[in-house]
């Protein structure tokens, strides 16, 4: 039983440069917790779960938040609000895709607190994991969602390893599908990641969703203008319309050329522990012309590989469906 009554306490600090900020988070290591919107964070706080013993507000560092034109593309503030991006002018007129899926994303109430970088850096919402139990995800020994009894249909069909947590964000495909690059910086570094490699598997990490190591803060993100005003489709099935995670979602950008598909970037988001692309069925479609039969193609090789656990085996005709209308109905 969980008790979401009282936090326990933590020290909090509130910086308003990033030189700060790093300062803090190389003193504090793995005790420092980052807190943007806190949709996230106050949860594991308030369950006691997750226990810092420092807080590091980021929303008082000037910089980090809005939307700006660069020579390649657009460059979005790590703590720019899902809101504020689905109303973005820039990222609406030429990355419609993005503002789609932010609009996508929870209720207005948590759209406009929750930011783009704690939406893709939210941890996994298995049921397991966020009761405390010591499962691999926690540093434990085991997957309690794989087991035969239990509850696994919001979990993972694809690639799972010892955890078959999925990642639950609805922004993160869109940045797959836009070919988006993350900007972490460290007191020492700053490292550039393109989608594939800032989301992990539980291969590469069991115990994270992605890369940003304790020292270093996500502070923007890249579009490149090569996908600006593609086609672009996302869909998003939950359970309940608002204030719900997806249990499939799909993301799709397409570069049509004379009726034919050029360039293909599609991924399909809560199907497994990273945002997945599909480089099968983007490799089928190019070069085909886009209608009805490309797009059935498309859907039925959407789930090759696919290892449905006990009670999630639902989500392949739905991925197969989702992946089938974003190549029908992506439009510019
Ligand atoms: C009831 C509910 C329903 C939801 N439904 C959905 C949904 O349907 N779809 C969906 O996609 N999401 C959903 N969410 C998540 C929501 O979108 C939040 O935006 C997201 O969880 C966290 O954003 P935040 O800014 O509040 O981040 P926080 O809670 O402040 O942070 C989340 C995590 O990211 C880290 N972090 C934040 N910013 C940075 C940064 N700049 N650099 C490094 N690390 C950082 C924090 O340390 C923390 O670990 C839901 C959340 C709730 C509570």
């Amino acid at each position: 039983m969980i008790a979401s009554d009282r936090m326990p306490a933590f020290e909090l600090y509130q910086p308003l440069g990033l030189k700060e900020a790093f300062g803090l988070l190389d003193r504090f290591g793995r005790d420092g917790w980052k807190l943007a919107g806190g949709n996230d964070s106050l949860d594991w706080f308030k369950a006691r779960i997750k226990r810092p013993r420092a807080v590091i507000d980021l929303t008082a560092i000037q910089g980090l938040a809005g939307v700006r034109e660069t020579d390649e593309g657009i460059e979005i503030g790590a703590l720019t609000t899902l809101a504020a991006l689905d109303r973005d002018p820039l990222v609406r007129g030429r990355f419609r895709l993005l503002a789609d899926a932010a609009a996508a994303v929870a209720s207005p109430q948590i759209r406009n607190t929750g930011t783009i970088g704690g939406n893709i850096a939210q941890h996994a919402r298995c049921w397991y994991y966020r009761s405390g139990l010591q499962c691999y995800r926690a540093g434990g020994d085991t997957c309690f969602a794989r087991r035969a009894e239990s509850v696994n249909r919001e979990h993972a069909v694809f690639d799972a390893g010892r955890c078959v947590a999925v990642n639950p964000s609805d922004v993160a495909p869109a940045l797959a599908a836009l070919d988006a690059q993350m900007v972490l910086q460290s007191s020492k570094t700053q490292r550039v990641v393109g989608a594939d490699r800032f989301f992990v598997g539980t291969q590469v990490d069991v115990t994270s969703l992605n890369c940003i190591g304790p020292d270093e803060i996500l502070v923007s993100i890249r579009l490149p203008k090569a996908w600006a005003g593609a086609h672009f489709y996302f869909e998003k099935v939950a359970d309940r319309a608002v204030w719900d995670f997806p249990l499939v979602n799909v993301a799709a950008a397409l570069s049509v050329a004379g009726g034919q598909i050029a360039r293909a970037r599609i991924a399909c988001g809560a199907v497994s522990a990273v945002p997945r692309r599909l480089p099968a069925v983007e490799a089928a479609i190019v070069g085909r012309a886009i209608g009805e039969e490309t797009a059935i193609l498309a859907g039925k090789l959407a789930t090759r590989g696919a290892q449905p656990l006990a009670y999630n085996g639902f989500k392949l005709p739905l991925t197969a469906g989702l992946v089938t209308r974003a190549v029908r109905d992506a439009r510019a």
